[in-house]
């Protein structure tokens, strides 16, 4: 592919070193190549969106909404081709592949709406003191570059878009190099669309390209989504201009299930909690709590599901779980099984890479799994569960607590207000009673501790690219 980069509303050659090879998980192959962006050409991309910001930023809310649920229109229409892209790249499930394009879809119809409720919220406040009128405006925070991951790239950037361009900002987005190919889409619906050029621009790169545009002098806002370590070094450039971020990391969730669960609907939450996408989310729920009354009757059940999951190429075959999306992935999930081993730790089922062409790993569960063992405290990105017993509602909490992340949790139990109780103390940004991965476009994401800073999704996504003026006039 030539023409991968989408910068001023044209589509470019990449004139940087990196040649980025895009592949198919399930056979290991490459499919198609680009070259990234080069640090001239994400410099354009910034001034482009500088050049677009004064006249976006003025464009009535109606239709910037017209524009966002023109999104969500041409997204269902490409609803085949985008669902078979997401298969053949990230190697997902047909099912979850429909659900992120639902997904994206949703986030764009969401935030039509809230464009469109804007005004509204540009409002008087009224003041206690005599003499005085005030009131609020939302601005936009202005330009704003979007650095995303590939474990779910369609839905995570349009979270991040859509909340973008319905507050008025203009955007550099940048993929991660691992799925370059889907976020293309949003460019070309950009350019179906008439959007304004250089509200949008995209380029596609590795670390350098991601470098280049964090650190870049022309931005007024970084949210990203990816690994603790890069985090931290987009948060250092960001520091460098004492500029704001969103970052949206790294977990090591809980799922807690008290002794009152059915055992099989509760075998049902914790499979998909860390088998969903291979186990390579964020938000898996990798940390499994189970009660004495019940651990007995669980574990085996858990092990005989995972072990009965249909593990394949989702091209081809009718399957639970796919691959994982890429070597680099599926090599680092392999060393945790050497970890494993050498900690001595119990493997109940998987525990293994699989030996056949692909990137596919079994699904693994490893019990009493000790507090200090590396597979109970670091993000693995894979399906890989370790479990752990205990006796008491405050043990758990405590258990669940005790980690450097605080993404999200699942609550199991018959017993509401215990449930209610538990979530209550649980230090994370989200939880879940009785259900698992539940995300809905209304409820917010993002997490505590090491897990980020900010918020995604609801009114708190949007506010994330608002920045609050007021007015204030004397009378007298
Ligand atoms: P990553 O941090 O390696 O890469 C993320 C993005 O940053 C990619 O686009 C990459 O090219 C870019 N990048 C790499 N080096 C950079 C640098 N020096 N400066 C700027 N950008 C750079 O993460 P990944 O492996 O793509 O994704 C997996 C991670 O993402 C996991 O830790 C996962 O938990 C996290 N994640 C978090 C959420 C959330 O909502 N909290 C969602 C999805 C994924």
């Amino acid at each position: 592919m030539t023409t991968s980069h989408y910068i001023a509303g044209r589509w470019v050659e990449g004139q940087g070193s990196d040649c980025i090879s895009v592949s198919e998980p399930a056979l290991g192959l490459p499919f198609a190549e680009l070259m990234a962006a080069s640090v001239a050409q994400v410099d354009q991309a910034v001034a482009a969106a500088r050049d677009a910001l004064p006249t976006w930023k003025k464009v009535s809310a109606s239709t910037r909404a017209a524009f966002l649920r023109g999104f969500a229109e041409q997204l269902g229409q490409r609803r085949a081709e985008l669902i078979t892209l997401q298969m053949r790249n990230n190697g997902k499930p047909r099912h979850e592949a429909e659900i992120d394009l639902d997904d994206a879809v949703a986030t764009f119809a969401y935030y039509a709406e809230l464009a469109e409720q804007l005004p509204s919220k540009n409002r008087d406040v009224p003041l206690a003191a005599a003499g005085f009128t005030a009131r609020t405006r939302l601005e936009p925070v202005g330009v704003v570059g979007l650095i995303v991951p590939w474990n779910f790239p369609l839905v995570t950037s349009a979270w991040k878009l859509a909340p973008a361009l319905a507050a008025g900002c203009t955007v550099v987005l940048k993929p991660s190099e691992v799925t370059p190919l889907i976020e293309q889409t949003y460019g070309q619906i950009a350019d179906a669309l008439g959007l304004p050029a250089g509200v949008l621009n995209i380029v596609n790169g590795k670390a350098e390209t991601g470098a280049a545009l964090s650190s870049h002098n022309g931005l007024d806002k970084l949210s990203f989504t990816g690994s603790n370590s890069v985090g931290s070094q987009v948060m250092r450039s960001a520091s460098a201009q004492c500029r704001p971020v969103t970052l949206e990391l790294g977990g090591k969730s809980a799922i807690v299930v008290f002794d009152d669960c059915d055992p099989d609907q509760a075998v049902e939450w914790i499979v998909a909690g860390i088998t969903w996408n291979a186990g390579q989310m964020c938000s898996a729920t990798s940390r499994l709590l189970v009660q004495d009354g019940i651990a007995d009757a669980l574990l085996p059940r858990l092990q005989a599901a995972l072990e009965k999951l249909r593990v394949g190429n989702p091209l081809t075959e009718e399957v639970d779980m796919g691959p994982l999306t890429s070597q680099a992935q599926w090599l680092k999930v392999a060393s945790y099984f050497a970890t494993a081993r050498e900690e001595g730790l119990q493997c109940l089922a998987g525990g293994q890479a699989l030996d056949r062409e692909g990137w596919f790993v079994s699904p693994t569960l490893y019990a009493d799994v000790p507090k200090d063992s590396r597979l109970w405290t670091e993000e693995i990105f894979g399906p890989v569960l370790c479990a752990r017993r205990f006796a008491t509602e405050e043990q758990a909490i405590a258990e669940a607590n005790d980690s450097r992340f605080g993404l999200v949790a699942t609550v199991c139990s018959a017993d509401l207000e215990r449930a209610e109780r538990v979530a209550d103390a649980l230090e994370v940004g989200h939880v879940w009673i009785n259900s698992v991965q539940a995300v809905f476009v209304e409820t917010s994401w993002g997490g505590t501790k090491g897990s980020g800073i900010g918020r995604e999704l609801g009114p708190w996504g949007l506010s994330g690219y608002q920045s609050v003026k007021h007015v204030t006039r004397c009378l007298g």
